[in-house]
């Protein structure tokens, strides 16, 4: 069982850093659908999610038959449906949103003081 709950800033940010990271969280936490199945354009071929350096985020679900040109954003079937931002920008405003509904606002400072004597 993975433990989410640890999850703070920097560990979002090294999420980040490694797409296949990134992709991960997003699946396990249901934001990204893993769309792998059987295309309904053509019903020859499987989509997958495919590299395509022309995406902002490098990502595109397309039909694996060369004679079909189905293909769709990452965008579209996901959380994300409809955005223009890259996942990464949108992980980090869904954190931001998170945690200011749960309440943890600040850094992690300790506030004690130590009046040793
Ligand atoms: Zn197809």
């Amino acid at each position: 069982m993975e433990k989410h709950s640890a999850i703070n800033f920097k560990k979002l940010c090294d999420i980040c850093r490694v797409e296949s990271r990134l992709f991960d969280f997003l699946y396990s936490h249901k934001l990204l659908i893993d769309f792998t199945e059987k295309c309904e354009h053509c019903e020859i071929g499987t989509v997958h999610l495919v590299t395509d350096n022309r995406r902002p985020d490098n990502y595109i679900w397309r039909c694996d038959n060369r004679n079909c040109s189905d293909q769709h954003t990452i965008h579209k079937y996901s959380f994300f449906s409809g955005s223009k931002l890259s996942l990464e920008q949108i992980l980090k405003i869904v954190y931001y949103w998170t945690h200011k509904y749960t309440g943890i606002s600040h850094t992690g400072n300790k506030t004690e003081q130590s009046h040793g004597h």
